[in-house]
């Protein structure tokens, strides 16, 4: 058996692995902002207020405040339905 294509395919298997995992990740990451973020409202009934953004080596997170019970959260984005950018374009 010849050395060089006995290691390619664990070799090229190892990277997808990791891409799928990284994947997961993210996709988990994803759905557990969109679980804190619980369309805008804290569990207490108040809503998420921007409260400060967070930078971390590799990416940016934003602080929300409860108007309420003053909960913090940390997500990753900005959720679209975000009331504290509210755009006024009837002026
Ligand atoms: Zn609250």
């Amino acid at each position: 058996m010849n050395e060089e294509s006995s290691g390619f395919i664990p070799a090229v298997v190892t990277f997808f692995i990791i891409i799928g995992l990284i994947a997961l990740f993210l996709f988990w990451n994803h759905e557990h902002d969109a679980n804190l973020w619980n369309d805008g409202r804290c569990s207490c009934g108040g809503y998420w207020q921007y409260d400060q953004a967070v930078g971390h080596k590799y990416s940016t997170s934003y602080i929300f405040r409860c108007d309420k019970c003053g909960s913090l959260i940390e997500i990753d984005y900005i959720p679209e339905s975000t009331n504290t950018m509210e755009v006024e374009e009837n002026g």
